[in-house]
C-alpha cells in the first residue's frame, strides 16, 4: 500500500483467536484494539446476525469485552454507508446495538467500539494527544460513500487535529485477491478498465486518508489478507458467512477500580 507502512498483527495471547497491532500494543497501553480471527478447530464466528446460535456468539462477545477490559461493547447494523455515530460514556454494561451505521467514535473510556468484517477494511483512527478513537467499516461502497472522510471529520469536530491522528488499515482482502467490475472502479473515481480488474482497497483508503490530512508516516496497513492469508480469517469472497470483529476503545476512566486505604 503506497504511503502506509506494513505491519503484521500478532496473536494477543487471548483465550480466543485475537490479533493486535504490535506497535500500538507496545506504545499505547490505554488503547484497547485488535481483531478476532478464526482458529484451527472452530470458525469462531462473531456475527450477531448470522447462523451461529445467539448464545454462543454472546458468550464470545462477553469474552471479548473481558479481555479488552471494557464493560460495554457498541455495535451497529452495517449498511455500507458513511454514517458515523459519536458515543458518550454509558451506564449500561454488556452489548449495545446502535442504529444503522458504519462508523463509531468516542472520547470516553469504557466503550469498546466494534465493526464486523470479512474482506471489507476495518479502519482504526486514534488521536494520541486527546485520546479519542474511531473505528470504521469500509468496503468499496462505504469508501465510495466517504466513510473514511466522515470518520476523520467526526474526530476533527470532537477536537482532534490531523497531526495527532494515527490510522491503521486492518486485515482485509488484498489487491491481488479483489477483482471487481467496472462499476466499482467508476464508483471509486478510478479509471474504468475494459474488463474486471483487481483493486487494492486499502491502498485507495490510504490515498483518501492522505487527502483528508493524515500524514503518510502515521499510517500502517495490515500484512494479512482475509482471502490468501497467511493468518486464518473469514473471507466473504472465499464463501464464508462468518465474520470477525475489529475493536477499538479507551481504557481507564471511571470504570477503573481503585484501591482504598
Ligand atoms: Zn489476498
Amino acid at each position: 500500500v503506497a504511503g502506509a507502512r506494513t505491519v503484521a498483527e500478532r496473536d494477543a495471547g487471548a483465550p480466543f483467536p485475537f490479533l493486535v497491532h504490535p506497535e500500538w500494543a507496545e506504545q499505547l497501553p490505554w488503547l484497547a484494539q485488535g481483531i478476532t480471527a478464526r482458529n484451527a478447530d472452530s470458525e469462531y464466528d462473531m456475527t450477531l446476525f448470522g447462523g451461529t446460535p445467539a448464545r454462543t456468539v454472546h458468550e464470545r462477545w462477553a469474552a471479548l469485552r473481558q479481555f479488552a477490559g471494557l464493560p460495554t461493547a457498541v455495535h451497529a447494523r452495517q449498511v455500507h454507508g458513511a454514517r458515523v455515530i459519536i458515543h458518550r460514556r454509558s451506564i449500561d454494561s454488556g452489548l449495545i446495538i446502535a442504529d444503522r451505521a458504519d462508523g463509531h467514535v468516542t472520547a470516553d473510556a469504557g466503550l469498546l467500539l466494534t465493526v464486523s468484517v470479512a474482506d471489507c477494511v476495518p479502519v482504526t483512527i486514534v488521536d494520541v494527544a486527546r485520546r479519542t478513537v474511531a473505528i470504521l467499516h469500509a468496503g468499496w461502497r462505504g469508501a465510495a460513500a466517504g466513510i473514511l472522510e466522515r470518520g476523520v471529520d467526526a474526530l476533527v469536530h470532537a477536537g482532534s487535529t490531523c497531526a495527532d491522528l494515527r490510522l491503521h488499515l486492518g486485515p482485509a482482502i488484498c489487491g491481488a485477491c479483489y477483482e471487481v467490475g467496472l462499476e466499482v472502479h467508476a464508483a471509486l473515481g478510478l479509471p474504468v478498465p475494459p474488463s474486471a480488474r483487481p483493486i487494492d482497497l486499502r491502498g485507495i483508503l490510504a490515498a483518501r486518508a492522505a487527502a483528508a490530512g493524515i500524514a503518510a508516516d502515521a499510517m500502517t496497513t495490515s500484512a494479512h489478507c482475509t482471502r490468501c492469508g497467511p493468518v486464518p480469517l473469514h473471507s466473504h469472497r472465499a464463501g464464508s458467512a462468518a465474520r470477525q470483529i475489529a475493536v477499538a476503545g479507551l481504557r481507564g476512566g471511571a470504570a477503573e477500580s481503585v484501591e482504598h486505604p
